[in-house]
Formats: C-alpha cells, sequence, structure tokens
C-alpha cells in the first residue's frame, strides 16, 4: 500500500498519528531532536483529514511530506484509513502489520489512549495492537517478516495528564512551528481579510503556552510530554536530571 523500495531501511523511530499536523502539534519536536542526534525517523499519518473544511486531501498530503522534511524525517506515509471514522477493524490491523513489517520502528510513539477525539485514541489502539500482531511469526507467513517494536510511547500533550518523562525541546521549537506552518491550506493567510494573521500568532502563542508548561515541569524553556505503561529504568540515581530544589 505505501510501496516501500525493497532496500528500505529500519526506522529507529516511528510516530503514528490520527491526522496530518497531530505530530507537528505534539511531538515533532522529540522527531527533530531524535533526528538530529542521528537517528532515522518516520512519520505514518492514518488519514489524510479529509473532513477538514480547508484544502484537499491530497493536498494536505502534500503539505504533510513537506512538513515531515521541515523535521527531519527521513520518511512520512499516509495510510489513507477514513477521517473522523477511523476504526479498530481487522482489515486496518492487517493492514497497518503490513506497513510496520516493512518500517521496521525500534520504537514508535502513539497518540495517548484517552482522548477526546475518536480518531485519536482509535488511532493508538489500532496501531498498538498492529505492532503486537506484527510480531507474531504465524500471523500471514510467507507475505512478510515479523516485526515487533521494542517500546512504546505515548505523547500526552492533547490528554493533559502527568507525564511519565518529558523532552526538552528547546532547540527544536521555532523548526516545529516552520514545520506546523508547512500546512499552508490550514494555517496560511488565503483568507485574506478574516483577521488569519493574528490567528497564525495565536496558534503559535497557544503551542508555545503548552511547550513552556511541559518544559518548566523539567527546568527547560519548551517541552514535549509522553506516557509509558512500563516502568522507567534508572542506572546512575548521582546524575539524575530535573532539580528537586
Ligand atoms: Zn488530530
Amino acid at each position: 500500500m505505501l510501496n516501500l523500495p525493497d532496500d528500505f531501511k529500519p526506522l529507529d523511530l516511528l510516530a503514528i498519528a490520527a491526522h496530518p499536523d497531530d505530530v507537528e502539534q505534539t511531538c515533532g519536536g522529540t522527531l527533530i531532536r531524535m533526528a538530529e542526534m542521528g537517528y532515522r525517523t518516520g512519520i505514518l499519518d492514518m488519514t489524510a483529514g479529509e473532513m477538514g473544511t480547508r484544502g484537499t486531501p491530497a493536498l494536505r498530503i502534500e503539505e504533510s511530506r513537506e512538513a515531515g522534511r521541515r523535521m527531519l524525517a527521513a520518511w512520512r506515509g499516509n495510510m489513507r484509513f477514513p477521517d473522523a471514522r477511523l476504526e479498530n477493524v481487522l482489515a486496518a490491523r492487517m493492514t497497518l502489520v503490513g506497513e510496520l513489517r516493512q518500517l521496521r520502528p525500534r520504537v514508535v510513539i502513539l497518540p495517548y489512549w484517552e482522548a477526546r477525539h475518536p480518531d485519536h485514541y482509535n488511532a493508538g489502539l489500532l496501531a498498538y495492537e498492529s505492532c503486537f500482531l506484527a510480531g507474531l511469526a504465524k500471523l500471514d507467513e510467507g507475505a512478510s517478516v515479523p516485526h515487533r517494536p521494542f517500546k512504546v510511547i505515548y505523547s500526552s500533550l492533547y490528554a493533559n495528564v502527568t507525564p511519565s518523562f518529558v523532552v526538552d525541546i528547546t532547540a527544536q521549537f521555532e523548526r516545529r512551528m516552520a514545520a506546523l506552518f508547512a500546512y499552508e491550506s490550514q494555517y496560511g493567510d488565503q483568507d485574506q481579510g478574516s483577521g488569519l494573521f493574528p490567528a497564525r500568532e495565536e496558534i503559535r502563542e497557544r503551542l508555545a503556552a503548552i511547550a513552556r508548561f511541559y518544559g518548566n515541569l523539567i527546568g527547560v524553556k519548551y517541552g514535549e510530554p509522553f506516557a509509558v505503561k512500563e516502568t522507567l529504568r534508572v542506572d546512575d540515581v548521582v546524575s539524575m536530571g530535573v532539580r528537586s530544589f
């Protein structure tokens, strides 16, 4: 479906999200930072956001590719599952299993398991179950080589819950904003006279305030929150970051 080349190199980190521009608002700074560290990163959007009032699905996918480039992602794809009606059904899981076995990510970022928008939690559950199924050797035998990601981390920014950890994205924040504004059909100035320029400033201010809030939790300017279901391991308590006083 995604038509990856045969010599596609496995991803170190893959962010899976419901809609184009979710990643830019929730975990894009972390993706940028990991790419800067030399990791091979990718983004897989479940839908093309065709329920949005502005632009077309084709245009949004094109814009998402540009946004991906701005976030230094090695690869970005779109499943074209139906927007606003995303469902965790067998056919969708099996399609996703095939893609995961090609992308072969070591770590995946999923949307947090509770959300207001059903697409967000459905995307998280669909992707979680697909990650598990992708590792079953006897599932769809012969069609693809089994692969199960080592770790699943959840992007919790939309959920307003206490995160398990926060990534410092102070140095990546501006690049992440530039990636978001690649969606010109959503955030561009095509609506002359409707005060869209202030709207863009407003979006920037809102995202900065949220990033600032999470950054503050770890003593930096901007941060992105994540939750994990497993306990985090610490090997050296003497060098732990984030001061207590
Ligand atoms: Zn969304």
